[in-house]
């Protein structure tokens, strides 16, 4: 049997555990991460893609933002369309902005400074199982190429997103979790194609709700409400984009540009909140912890503010000597959870039709719509939680 010590034992190598390890290592502290899947597989994942100013700050802090900086599209405000009606929500009076920037990018670029700084994640462990997270010195068990290993840590986080097992270890009597299950989920494509707006497009449409986003000037991300059940194979990349341009005021429908899609994919729509986010030396982040419908591009922000705050608790622990950071982590992490949970709850439930929407439900979700985007108060609000509280 293996047998290897560290500080923190990482379970996860998506944007959390990255750039967990990247803070820590850059603050001096040890971590091992251990990863499922292969390399290849963690990098080809193709999800996020609005990332927040204060997540750049943190990304630009760990010494991955470069490329971001270099590449990303900087966006000051996002459309919001209903009907035939479409009105832009400007950031500029805030100074807010957002960077379009992919999570298959970040990913490569937080693996890139794994690799650099010589701890390159252990990708491709099996039955990862957490011993002793109630005690001093709690141990990971996996199994890697048919070898059984042991990693001993002084903490465990758990940045192994919604179906991971840290989650679990938590005694049931002590972790509470809380759900909202939707009645739909998005078709979401890819295309090597001009987005049809410079910036995002929001559609609440009588057949359902759409957006008109992108990777790049020369990249489209586009998704479509579904049913839960949706076939990928009954949608041709021809009634992909028909039903896109049916769902866009007539004006921007002229410009789909309808490019062969290169992936295509159905995803649920979820909002969960797991609590505590620590039980004895784990700590839960990203994923693993929370899930939000992706309306408000919250989910990979929220990751990276949650390895933020936790990574600067574990380096108060190692170099101060202190605990009071990692003490207040689950509460002070769960404040800001629930403001990003609304705030996708919200804006999920205005821009969706649901089953069984009657014509006052419909009158309400537009009376929503047409405050946030007439009502200057409204409209701060919403940019204040969209680029970032
Ligand atoms: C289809 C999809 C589309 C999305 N679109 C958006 C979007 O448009 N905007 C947005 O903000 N967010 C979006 N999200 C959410 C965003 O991608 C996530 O919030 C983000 O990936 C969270 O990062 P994470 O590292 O916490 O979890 P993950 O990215 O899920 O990473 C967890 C890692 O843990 C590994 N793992 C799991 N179990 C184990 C185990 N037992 N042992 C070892 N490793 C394990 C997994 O393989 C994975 O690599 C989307 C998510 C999905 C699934």
């Amino acid at each position: 049997m293996g047998s290897l010590r560290t500080q923190v034992g990482i379970i996860g190598a998506g944007p959390s555990g990255l750039a967990l390890a990247q803070l820590l290592q850059l603050a001096g502290v040890d971590s091992v991460v251990l990863e499922r899947r292969s390399r290849d597989y963690v990098l080809g994942r193709v999800r996020a893609g609005v990332i927040e100013q204060g997540t750049v700050e943190i990304l630009r802090r760990a010494g991955v933002a470069r490329r971001l900086e270099r590449e990303g599209l900087i966006h000051h405000g996002v459309e919001i369309a209903a009907g035939e009606r479409c009105h832009r929500i400007d950031f500029t009076a805030q100074s807010g902005s957002v960077t379009v920037y992919g999570q298959t990018e970040l990913t490569k670029d937080l693996m890139d400074a794994r690799d650099a700084g010589g701890a390159p994640p252990v990708f491709e462990v099996d039955g990862v199982v957490l011993e002793d997270i109630d005690r001093e010195r709690p141990r990971l068990r996996y199994t890697r190429g048919g070898k059984a290993n042991v990693l001993e840590c002084d903490f465990i986080a758990g940045c192994d997103g919604f179906h991971g097992v840290s989650r679990k270890a938590i005694p049931a009597a002590v972790l509470k979790t809380h759900e909202r299950v939707y009645p739909f989920g998005w078709l979401g494509v890819l295309a090597e194609a001009p987005p049809v707006s410079s910036e995002l497009i929001y559609l609440s449409h009588e057949r359902g709700f759409a957006l008109c986003s992108m990777r790049s000037a020369t990249r489209s991300r586009c998704y479509l409400q579904c049913e839960l059940d949706t076939n990928i194979g009954d949608w041709s990349d021809e009634r992909f984009w028909d039903e896109l341009a049916s769902r866009l005021p007539a004006e921007l429908a002229g410009r789909v540009v309808r490019a062969p899609t290169i992936e295509k994919s159905v995803a649920p729509l979820r909002s969960f909140v797991a609590e505590p986010l620590r039980y004895g030396r784990l700590f839960l982040a990203g994923d693993a912890a929370h899930i939000v419908p992706p309306t408000g591009a919250k989910g990979l922000n929220l990751a990276i503010r949650d390895v933020d705050q936790l990574a600067a608790a574990l380096v108060a622990h190692y170099a101060e000597r202190r605990d009071d950071l990692l003490d207040a982590y689950s509460a002070s992490a769960l404040r800001r959870i629930w403001r990003a949970e609304r705030f996708s709850a919200w804006l999920t439930s205005v821009l969706h039709r649901y089953p069984g929407r009657t014509s006052f439900d419909r009158g309400m979700q537009l009376a929503e719509l047409d405050h946030l985007v007439s009502s200057a108060v409204a409209r701060a609000a919403f940019v204040e939680a969209y680029t970032g509280f």
